[in-house]
């Protein structure tokens, strides 16, 4: 079906990353898992349309459920792709930096507690570093699922999937190797310019 959701496609040949993540845990986590999440969103919305129609909301917590889930798995896929580069890597300058330097005390800080985020979450979730409107700080967020646990308002810039279909299949258990290899291919230009867009809006 279509619908208002659209898969983008990788930025990158899935290959583009190896050997931090092989071409085929990209090719799977993208174009099977990322497009269950695009067409879980569009069938949710076209189930939310029918239940309208009919004027039964007997199933609607369960889709408003539904709903969350997708949608996050959707944005947050979008985000982690362009999140990443085969010219990533190093340490974050110019505004992003300083702003990190002053929260976090340094790239390392924030590296760390990023990473904890990230190794630390029981079952399946994402780190997040959001840009927080109210106060003008970066904060880190830990987010179980894909929605759980995020606060409101609150503008993601720099994603990292924990879940194990990130990683198992060329990781398997070792999960701290594969934190450690996500650092290499961050995609720093990218998550300057979401921090600026953030800071603009
Ligand atoms: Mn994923």
């Amino acid at each position: 079906m279509t619908g208002p959701y659209t898969l983008p496609d990788l930025p990158y040949d899935p290959a583009a990353l190896e050997p931090h993540l092989s071409a085929r845990i990209m090719e799977l986590h993208h174009d099977k898992h990322h497009a269950a999440y695009v067409k879980g969103a569009n069938t949710t919305l076209e189930k939310l349309h029918d239940m309208r129609g009919k004027n039964d909301f007997a199933e609607l917590s369960m889709l408003e459920r539904n709903l969350a889930f997708h949608v996050s798995g959707h944005v947050l896929h979008s985000l982690f792709w362009t999140n990443l580069s085969p010219d990533g890597g190093g340490e974050p300058d110019g505004p992003l930096g300083d702003l990190i330097d002053e929260t976090f005390g340094g790239y390392r800080g924030f590296r760390q507690q990023m990473t904890e985020a990230a190794s630390g979450i029981q079952g399946s979730g994402w780190a997040l570093a959001s840009w927080e409107p109210l106060a003008g700080r970066l904060v880190v967020q830990q987010v179980h699922d894909h929605q759980g646990q995020h606060g409101q308002g609150t503008v993601p810039i720099l994603a990292i999937d924990a879940w194990e279909h990130a990683y198992y299949l060329q990781y398997e258990n070792r999960k701290a190797e594969y934190f450690e290899s996500i650092w290499e291919i961050v995609n720093w230009d990218d998550v300057a310019q979401r921090l600026a867009t953030a800071r603009d809006a």
